[in-house]
């Protein structure tokens, strides 16, 4: 390092990259990294970043080379610590973009594994276009970047409800606003096993619908008397499934240190 040049510094910048990105001990950032790394973050020689290959390992990575593209040494390669041990899949009736897109960012930093948008008998907003399901996908991964997961959820193409009650295995719940047996905070959750939670669009569920989840194994529950928004709903149900297996504010000492 040149007499007088600044020292390296190591960052907690993370990037998500195609597995082909890695090899032989180093990496190749993708252009948009690169001009994140060189034009925005201002990065230089040396300066350590994380990379992250989307199957849970990440990477210390120095960087060597800037131009034309960003290339590194990997100095370090370890298990993320961040990702839930519950896979939690959020079915949610169509909402317009904007919530949508709150839902799929706030979703993922609480620990949500995979969103399935759902076409409902109430649902009133439209099915996304290709640009529009990329924008969810850099949603997606702009907040797993920030909130420090190892994989980045996936982002289903919407599926009728009927569908999306079969082709899962997890533990059916239906958020129903009005069912008055059952409470989110009663139902047993086995940390580890996957759990399938449904939340209606705007005007709910019908009941029909409610029906046809019932006859599917899937469990009506309430989260009070409250109506919530359905964006709401969706981020509170999630986080109360993910704290009741103790992966949101719950036993740390459980997680071996970041
Ligand atoms: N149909 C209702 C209405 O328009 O009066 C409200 C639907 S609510 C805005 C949208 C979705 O959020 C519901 O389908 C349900 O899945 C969920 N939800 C909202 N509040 C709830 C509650 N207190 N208990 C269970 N689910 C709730």
């Amino acid at each position: 390092m040149a007499a007088g040049s600044a020292p390296p510094r190591v960052t907690t910048h993370r990037f998500f990259l195609p597995p082909a990105s890695f090899s032989a001990g180093q990496v190749q950032f993708s252009q948009e990294a690169s001009h994140q790394i060189v034009r925005v973050l201002r990065l230089r020689p040396h300066d350590e970043v994380i990379a992250l290959d989307g199957t849970g390992l990440e990477y210390v990575v120095r960087l060597e080379e800037l131009q034309p593209i960003v290339i590194g040494d990997i100095s370090e390669g370890r298990a993320n610590q961040a990702e839930p041990q519950t896979h939690v899949t959020l079915h949610l009736g169509m909402l317009k973009a904007a919530k949508l897109e709150l839902v799929l960012q706030k979703g993922t930093e609480i620990g949500v594994s995979r969103f399935v948008p759902m076409l409902t008998e109430r649902s009133v907003a439209a099915e996304p276009g290709a640009a529009r399901q990329r924008r969810f996908d850099t949603i997606v991964r702009e907040a797993a970047e920030q909130c420090g997961r190892g994989r980045i959820p996936e982002v289903g193409t919407p599926l009728p409800l009927s569908d999306a009650l079969t082709q899962v295995t997890g533990q059916k719940i239906l958020l129903w606003e009005d069912e008055r047996g059952t409470g989110l905070g009663d139902l047993p959750l086995d940390a580890g096993a996957p759990v399938d939670l449904f939340v209606g669009p705007e005007g709910g569920f019908s009941p029909t619908e409610v029906a046809l989840a019932r006859d599917a194994g899937a469990t009506p529950v309430s989260l009070g008397r409250r109506i919530l928004r359905a964006e709401t709903a969706a981020m509170v149900a999630a986080a109360l499934v993910l704290a009741g297996v103790a992966d949101l504010g719950g036993d740390l000492q459980a997680r071996p240190e970041p």
